[in-house]
Protein backbone atom coordinates (compact mmCIF):
# COMPACT_ATOMS: atom_id res chain seq x y z
CA UNK A 1 0.00 0.00 0.00
CA UNK A 2 1.38 3.88 -1.19
CA UNK A 3 0.93 6.62 0.71
CA UNK A 4 -3.03 7.79 -1.04
CA UNK A 5 -2.72 11.10 -2.75
CA UNK A 6 -3.07 14.73 -1.57
CA UNK A 7 -6.76 14.18 -2.97
CA UNK A 8 -7.65 10.74 -1.27
CA UNK A 9 -5.88 11.59 2.20
CA UNK A 10 -8.36 14.85 2.60
CA UNK A 11 -11.41 13.02 1.04
CA UNK A 12 -10.42 10.43 4.12
CA UNK A 13 -9.61 12.72 6.69
CA UNK A 14 -12.12 15.28 6.82
CA UNK A 15 -15.02 12.54 7.91
CA UNK A 16 -12.44 11.40 10.71
CA UNK A 17 -11.34 14.80 11.71
CA UNK A 18 -15.32 15.82 11.71
CA UNK A 19 -15.96 13.03 14.12
CA UNK A 20 -13.45 13.27 16.14
CA UNK A 21 -14.38 16.78 16.81
CA UNK A 22 -17.89 16.49 17.14
CA UNK A 23 -17.08 13.70 19.65
CA UNK A 24 -13.99 15.50 21.52
CA UNK A 25 -14.72 19.00 21.11
CA UNK A 26 -12.22 22.43 20.42
CA UNK A 27 -9.01 20.99 21.56
CA UNK A 28 -7.63 24.43 21.55
CA UNK A 29 -3.99 23.69 22.36
CA UNK A 30 -3.86 27.18 20.44
CA UNK A 31 -2.85 29.70 23.57
CA UNK A 32 -1.38 33.01 23.99
CA UNK A 33 1.35 31.04 25.96
CA UNK A 34 4.76 33.31 25.45
CA UNK A 35 6.83 30.90 22.53
CA UNK A 36 9.87 30.44 24.77
CA UNK A 37 7.39 28.51 27.26
CA UNK A 38 6.03 26.99 24.06
CA UNK A 39 9.74 25.71 23.24
CA UNK A 40 10.79 25.04 26.70
CA UNK A 41 7.94 22.10 26.97
CA UNK A 42 8.14 20.98 23.75
CA UNK A 43 11.95 20.02 25.05
CA UNK A 44 10.80 19.22 28.23
CA UNK A 45 8.17 16.94 27.30
CA UNK A 46 10.49 14.50 24.98
CA UNK A 47 10.28 11.05 26.55
CA UNK A 48 8.27 11.94 29.38
CA UNK A 49 4.44 12.54 30.18
CA UNK A 50 3.31 16.37 30.22
CA UNK A 51 2.81 16.39 33.83
CA UNK A 52 6.78 16.65 34.52
CA UNK A 53 7.44 18.81 31.95
CA UNK A 54 5.29 21.07 33.44
CA UNK A 55 6.46 20.67 36.78
CA UNK A 56 9.73 21.97 35.20
CA UNK A 57 8.39 24.42 33.45
CA UNK A 58 6.75 25.96 36.66
CA UNK A 59 10.21 25.53 38.38
CA UNK A 60 11.98 27.65 35.85
CA UNK A 61 8.95 30.60 36.01
CA UNK A 62 9.58 30.59 39.97
CA UNK A 63 12.94 31.24 38.71
CA UNK A 64 12.84 33.81 37.06
CA UNK A 65 14.17 31.51 34.10
CA UNK A 66 11.54 30.77 31.10
CA UNK A 67 13.61 32.92 28.57
CA UNK A 68 16.85 32.87 26.15
CA UNK A 69 18.29 35.47 29.09
CA UNK A 70 17.04 33.50 31.92
CA UNK A 71 18.26 29.51 30.72
CA UNK A 72 21.44 31.57 29.56
CA UNK A 73 22.38 32.70 33.40
CA UNK A 74 21.67 29.75 34.96
CA UNK A 75 24.84 27.11 35.52
CA UNK A 76 24.19 23.60 34.60
CA UNK A 77 23.88 22.20 38.33
CA UNK A 78 21.27 25.09 39.07
CA UNK A 79 19.21 24.46 35.85
CA UNK A 80 19.33 20.51 35.98
CA UNK A 81 17.79 20.96 39.30
CA UNK A 82 14.94 23.05 38.38
CA UNK A 83 14.38 20.67 35.58
CA UNK A 84 14.70 17.25 37.35
CA UNK A 85 10.74 16.67 37.14
CA UNK A 86 10.70 16.21 33.35
CA UNK A 87 13.40 13.11 33.91
CA UNK A 88 16.74 12.76 31.58
CA UNK A 89 17.34 16.24 33.26
CA UNK A 90 21.02 16.70 32.69
CA UNK A 91 19.95 15.82 28.59
CA UNK A 92 17.36 18.62 29.10
CA UNK A 93 19.71 20.83 30.86
CA UNK A 94 21.27 20.85 27.43
CA UNK A 95 19.26 20.84 25.07
CA UNK A 96 17.57 24.19 27.11
CA UNK A 97 21.38 25.30 26.71
CA UNK A 98 21.59 24.53 23.19
CA UNK A 99 18.78 26.08 21.95
CA UNK A 100 18.95 29.36 24.21
CA UNK A 101 22.95 29.40 22.85
CA UNK A 102 21.86 29.05 19.19
CA UNK A 103 19.82 32.06 19.37
CA UNK A 104 21.95 34.36 21.50
CA UNK A 105 24.54 33.43 18.45
CA UNK A 106 22.57 33.53 15.28
CA UNK A 107 20.00 36.00 16.50
CA UNK A 108 21.57 38.22 18.35
CA UNK A 109 19.00 36.57 21.58
CA UNK A 110 16.17 38.04 19.38
CA UNK A 111 13.78 34.77 19.52
CA UNK A 112 10.92 36.34 17.53
CA UNK A 113 13.68 37.51 14.92
CA UNK A 114 14.00 33.66 14.52
CA UNK A 115 10.54 32.74 14.37
CA UNK A 116 9.65 35.27 12.14
CA UNK A 117 11.55 33.45 8.94
CA UNK A 118 9.54 31.19 6.90
CA UNK A 119 8.82 28.13 7.80
CA UNK A 120 10.87 25.85 5.67
CA UNK A 121 14.01 27.56 6.32
CA UNK A 122 12.88 28.03 9.85
CA UNK A 123 12.32 24.06 10.26
CA UNK A 124 15.84 23.34 8.69
CA UNK A 125 17.20 25.90 11.23
CA UNK A 126 15.62 24.02 14.06
CA UNK A 127 16.73 20.97 13.33
CA UNK A 128 19.97 22.11 13.13
CA UNK A 129 20.21 22.69 16.35
CA UNK A 130 21.11 19.66 19.10
CA UNK A 131 18.34 17.92 20.89
CA UNK A 132 16.07 19.47 18.27
CA UNK A 133 14.08 16.55 16.04
CA UNK A 134 11.15 16.35 13.71
CA UNK A 135 8.77 16.07 16.27
CA UNK A 136 10.09 19.06 18.75
CA UNK A 137 10.92 21.57 15.02
CA UNK A 138 7.36 21.32 13.79
CA UNK A 139 5.78 21.49 17.42
CA UNK A 140 8.22 24.55 17.92
CA UNK A 141 6.64 25.70 13.77
CA UNK A 142 2.86 25.30 14.88
CA UNK A 143 2.44 26.24 18.49
CA UNK A 144 5.33 29.13 18.93
CA UNK A 145 5.74 30.08 15.44
CA UNK A 146 2.48 29.63 14.47
CA UNK A 147 3.16 28.24 11.17
CA UNK A 148 1.04 25.50 9.51
CA UNK A 149 3.35 22.82 9.92
CA UNK A 150 2.02 19.36 10.90
CA UNK A 151 3.21 17.40 14.06
CA UNK A 152 3.62 13.95 13.23
CA UNK A 153 3.74 11.98 16.20
CA UNK A 154 2.95 8.18 16.97
CA UNK A 155 -0.18 9.08 18.03
CA UNK A 156 -1.24 10.39 14.32
CA UNK A 157 0.84 7.83 12.42
CA UNK A 158 -1.02 4.60 14.82
CA UNK A 159 -4.14 5.74 14.75
CA UNK A 160 -3.58 6.56 10.32
CA UNK A 161 -2.14 3.00 10.41
CA UNK A 162 -5.25 0.82 12.03
CA UNK A 163 -7.75 3.19 10.34
CA UNK A 164 -6.41 1.90 7.08
CA UNK A 165 -5.70 5.70 5.79
CA UNK A 166 -1.78 4.94 5.13
CA UNK A 167 0.69 2.14 4.89
CA UNK A 168 2.27 0.70 8.00
CA UNK A 169 6.09 2.20 8.79
CA UNK A 170 5.50 5.27 5.98
CA UNK A 171 8.70 7.45 6.05
CA UNK A 172 7.11 10.84 8.75
CA UNK A 173 8.81 13.07 6.10
CA UNK A 174 6.62 11.83 3.75
CA UNK A 175 3.75 11.23 5.40
CA UNK A 176 4.28 15.13 7.31
CA UNK A 177 4.54 16.10 3.35
CA UNK A 178 1.66 14.89 2.11
CA UNK A 179 -0.55 15.52 5.45
CA UNK A 180 0.13 19.14 4.17
CA UNK A 181 -0.67 18.73 1.17
CA UNK A 182 -4.14 17.32 2.04
CA UNK A 183 -4.99 19.57 5.18
CA UNK A 184 -5.88 23.11 5.00
CA UNK A 185 -2.87 25.87 4.66
CA UNK A 186 -3.94 26.89 8.65
CA UNK A 187 -2.10 27.09 11.25
CA UNK A 188 -4.89 26.75 13.77
CA UNK A 189 -6.87 23.69 12.12
CA UNK A 190 -3.43 21.99 12.04
CA UNK A 191 -3.48 22.61 15.22
CA UNK A 192 -6.84 20.98 15.87
CA UNK A 193 -5.76 18.23 13.95
CA UNK A 194 -2.61 17.16 15.91
CA UNK A 195 -5.00 17.61 19.15
CA UNK A 196 -7.49 15.52 18.05
CA UNK A 197 -5.26 12.73 17.21
CA UNK A 198 -3.63 13.01 20.25
CA UNK A 199 -6.76 12.99 22.37
CA UNK A 200 -7.85 9.43 20.12
CA UNK A 201 -4.72 8.35 20.60
CA UNK A 202 -4.57 8.85 24.23
CA UNK A 203 -8.24 7.89 25.44
CA UNK A 204 -8.82 4.88 22.84
CA UNK A 205 -6.12 3.97 20.08
CA UNK A 206 -3.37 3.19 23.00
CA UNK A 207 -0.95 0.58 21.66
CA UNK A 208 -3.66 -1.85 23.31
CA UNK A 209 -6.51 0.00 21.38
CA UNK A 210 -10.02 0.23 23.39
CA UNK A 211 -11.81 0.03 20.18
CA UNK A 212 -15.73 -0.49 21.57
CA UNK A 213 -16.04 2.65 22.90
CA UNK A 214 -13.99 4.68 20.17
CA UNK A 215 -15.72 7.04 18.02
CA UNK A 216 -14.10 5.86 14.93
CA UNK A 217 -15.49 2.20 14.84
CA UNK A 218 -17.63 2.26 12.10
CA UNK A 219 -14.88 3.12 9.99
CA UNK A 220 -11.86 1.24 11.30
CA UNK A 221 -10.10 -1.58 9.35
CA UNK A 222 -8.33 -3.01 12.38
CA UNK A 223 -11.58 -1.82 14.81
CA UNK A 224 -13.73 -4.42 12.25
CA UNK A 225 -11.02 -6.83 12.71
CA UNK A 226 -10.13 -6.19 8.76
CA UNK A 227 -13.28 -6.54 7.70
CA UNK A 228 -12.54 -2.99 5.95
CA UNK A 229 -10.47 -2.39 2.82
S1 LIG B 1 -11.39 1.66 16.32
FE1 LIG B 1 -9.63 1.00 17.55
S2 LIG B 1 -7.89 0.84 16.16
FE2 LIG B 1 -9.51 2.05 15.14
S3 LIG B 1 -8.99 4.19 15.59
FE3 LIG B 1 -10.43 3.50 17.16
S4 LIG B 1 -9.14 2.75 18.86
FE4 LIG B 1 -7.84 2.91 17.03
Amino acid sequence: MKLPSPAELSDRLEPLLDALAEHFGPQRWWTDTDPFEVIAGALLVQNTAWTGAARAIENLRTAGALSIDGVLALDELGCQELVRPSGSFRQKTAKLHAFAGHVRDAHDGDLDHMLRAPMEPLRRELLGIWGVGPETADAILLYAARKPSFVVDTYTQRSLERLGVIPSSAPRAALRARLLEALPEDAWQLAEAHGLFVRLGKAHCRSTPDCASCPLLMGCRYGSGGRLR
